[in-house]
């Protein structure tokens, strides 16, 4: 589980110098180095404060939408525990976050993510008063609205490793109330 893979196993990766382009499962990628993308973040943050959530959690919204087909793709999926373990094991692969845990609550209605070594919280850790992975949040909604198929959820970063806490917890749960 914990062994270090070979890229061809890990991931379905093609280079096309001609074109400066690199895919991962037919998905066009950028790569950059985890404290550029810290310093960029943190950027954004100071010049924007919390104004930068929107921006942030609607593009991690749309990213996590399409990135689940492409998960239950690669790993052939049939069912829900399939696509859980699939993910928890491919995000690693990613190198945004550690997924720990995906829980489905008694009711169904709220689905509780834990995540450790988020890279949005790299760069702030323990030195911001709230949650701050805020494309996380975005992402984690669209990708679990995907695999839960749910619609209209909402997702809220309740606790996070850069407030001090040893986890980033997330909860998606539905914007409007059910009866
Ligand atoms: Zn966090």
């Amino acid at each position: 589980m914990n062994s270090i893979k070979t890229i061809d196993e890990a991931l379905f990766i093609e280079l096309d110098d001609d074109n400066a382009n690199i895919t991962i499962s037919g998905v066009p990628v950028l790569l950059m180095s985890k404290s550029t993308f810290g310093s960029l973040h943190k950027g954004i943050l100071d010049a924007l404060g919390k104004g930068a959530r929107p921006m942030f959690y609607t593009s991690g919204y749309d990213a996590g939408k399409n990135s689940a087909p492409v998960v239950i793709r690669q790993w052939k999926c049939k069912t829900t525990d399939e696509i859980i373990s699939a993910t928890i094991q491919q995000f690693t692969r990613y190198g945004w976050l550690l997924l720990k845990d995906i829980e489905l609550s008694d009711n169904q209605r709220e689905i509780t993510c834990t995540v450790i070594k988020s890279v949005e919280a790299m760069t702030h850790t323990g030195k911001s008063d709230t949650p701050i992975c805020y494309f996380m949040e975005g992402f984690l909604c669209g990708y679990m609205e995907v695999v839960f198929n749910k619609k209209d959820m909402m997702c809220e970063e309740i606790s996070c490793h850069a407030m001090g806490d040893d986890v980033c917890r997330f909860v998606i749960k539905p914007k409007f109330w059910e009866e």
